[in-house]
Formats: structure tokens, sequence, C-alpha cells
């Protein structure tokens, strides 16, 4: 893989120093850790001779958006399982459902009820029943074939960073990075949902111990937002000319620089923050934001 871009981001607080790994970039459309995640999968299911991709997510999903892509470049049929039966017939009212839809992705829309028993035995059963066999990618893509392809973000030119920050969801990217880096290095993971469940998942795939979770930047939930933030986002795009998305690298780096702030690093450090992309899902949620009349994401527009 080609080296990817890494921005000094602009700062001046107890000589600490910032940089942005731009992951977002790796790809137009499977963008971030999502691109890291699927790799090895798709490996993986051309070498059971899979010709179909089954997978599952919300109605913003950056995982869905990423499947969808992938299978049209690399040739696998794909099949979604979508979290929201009332989705159904708002597919062209949803930017990332439309998008899915274009690159060929079959949708099966589900009750929040049923989606819940996505993993177990008999609920995958009645799926094969219906399509046939296929590549079961889990949502959010994490798995340990996910976890490798992360393993791959950081590089030994890294060295020189003390911490390593990522946004969390379901934990296979921190995961990753989290077995590569040195004993000299900390990762720190900001959570863009509320749960605890996390930690436990994270150490499934966890090799060592140089990590910490920060809790306190979800902004009240997964998908939850306030103008604070996307002041912030639209605020760092201008000094930065870095994009931001509102569900995952915005909350990371709202963290960050609060905290930075509030002197938690030490005097010195050298801090790594990883884009993990996402920006696809900034026209969904300006559609939201625009329908509550409240401020948007700019540089989108
Ligand atoms: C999916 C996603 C994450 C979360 O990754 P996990 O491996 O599920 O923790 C973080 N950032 C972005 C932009 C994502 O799309």
């Amino acid at each position: 893989m080609q080296e990817i871009l890494t921005q000094k981001i602009l700062l001046s607080h107890n000589n600490i120093s910032v940089f942005i790994r731009r992951e977002d970039l790796i790809h137009p459309f499977i963008s971030g850790n999502k691109f890291r995640k699927l790799k090895y999968n798709l490996v993986q299911a051309k070498l059971e001779n899979q010709e179909t991709l089954l997978t599952f997510g919300g109605a913003f999903s950056n995982h869905i958006a990423a499947v969808a892509y992938a299978g049209k470049q690399y040739g696998f049929k794909t099949i979604g399982i979508i979290r929201g039966d009332e989705l159904e017939s708002k597919i062209f009212e949803n930017p990332t459902l439309k998008f899915a839809q274009e690159c060929g992705m079959q949708f099966k829309f589900v009750t929040r009820e049923s989606y819940r028993h996505k993993t177990e035995t008999h609920f995958i059963a009645n799926l094969k029943h219906e399509y046939g066999d296929f590549y079961l990618v889990p949502e959010g893509g994490t798995n340990k074939f996910a976890v490798k392809g992360c393993e791959e973000i950081l590089s030994r030119n890294d060295s020189e960073y003390n911490y390593i920050c990522t946004a969390v969801g379901t934990g296979g990217t921190i995961s990753g990075i989290i077995n590569s880096v040195l004993p000299h290095q900390k990762v720190l993971g900001f959570p863009a949902l509320k749960g605890d469940f996390l930690k436990e998942d994270i150490r499934k795939f966890a090799r060592n111990q140089n990590w910490t979770l920060i809790n306190e930047y979800h902004f009240g939930g997964y998908g939850k937002v306030n103008p604070e933030l996307i002041a912030f986002i639209n605020q760092f795009y201008l000094e930065n000319q870095v994009p931001l998305d509102p569900i995952y690298t915005g909350k990371m780096v709202f963290g960050v620089m609060d905290l930075i702030n509030k002197n938690y690093f030490p005097e010195n450090s050298k801090i790594l923050l990883i884009h993990t992309g996402g920006l696809q899902g900034i026209a969904g949620m300006n559609l939201k934001l625009k329908a509550k009349q409240l401020p948007i994401i700019a540089f989108n527009e």
C-alpha cells in the first residue's frame, strides 16, 4: 500500500504536537478503516470460493457503503441486512442506502427487535435458506481478519509518536492498532457510543495492555451530535483543511483537543490521530440537521 498522508495540526500548547493520518484518503468509497477491515475478509471469501458477501448495518452505516462498493469492485454479490423496517420505503431519501443500492447491494430490512438476533444460529440459518451460501461479514466488519488488516495502519516509521488516538465503534480498529504499537506508545480509544461491553470485545483481539478507553466524548450516544460538535468540525476544517465526520472522527478529535486543553497529555507529547474515514455519512447527517433547522457541516455542501 502507498504511504498515507500525515498532516500536522495547528496547535500551541505545552509544546505538544499533533498529527493526523489521513486514512480517509485511502479510497474514494471504501474509506479509512473499512478498507483495512475488509481487505483480508475479501481474500478469505475468495479462498472459500464465495460469490456473495452478506453483512449488517444501520441506516447511515459506513460499513454498508464500503461492502457494497467492495462487492462491485471485486466481483461479489452483496446483501445488506438493514436495521429498521421503516427504511424500506425511504431508500432514495437516504444517501448511504441509495449509494449501496446503486453499487448493486440487495437489502433485507428487518425490525429493530429482529436485528438484535442477527448473530444467532437460527437467524443465520434462515438467511442461508433465503439467499443460499454466503460469506458473512459481521456488523461493522469486526473479526480476526479485520483486526489483521488494521494492524497495517501503523508502520515502523511511527515509533516517534507517544500517543495514538482513534475513534471506536465495535473495537476492531483499535485492536489492530493496539497489536502494532511499541512498548513506549499508548493507544487512546474514543468510543462513539455508550456501552461498557467494548472493553471485553477489545480484550478478545488485543494482545497487549497499552490502551485506555475515554468515555466522555460520545455526545449522548451513537449518531448523536450537538451544535458545539458541528461548530468544532467546521472550525477544524477551516483551520486545517481536514474534513471530519460527525459520528466518529469528529468526536475523537474534539476529545483529544479538549484533553490537551485540560493538560491530560504531558509536555512535549507527540500525538498521532487516526482519521478512520466516514465522510460519506455527512450527507445523511446534514439532511437530519436541516430538517431540525440546526447548523450543518459546511464543507460538504
Ligand atoms: C466504523 C468506523 C469506526 C469504528 O471502527 P471499529 O473497528 O468498529 O471500532 C471508526 N471510524 C469510522 C469513520 C468508521 O466508519
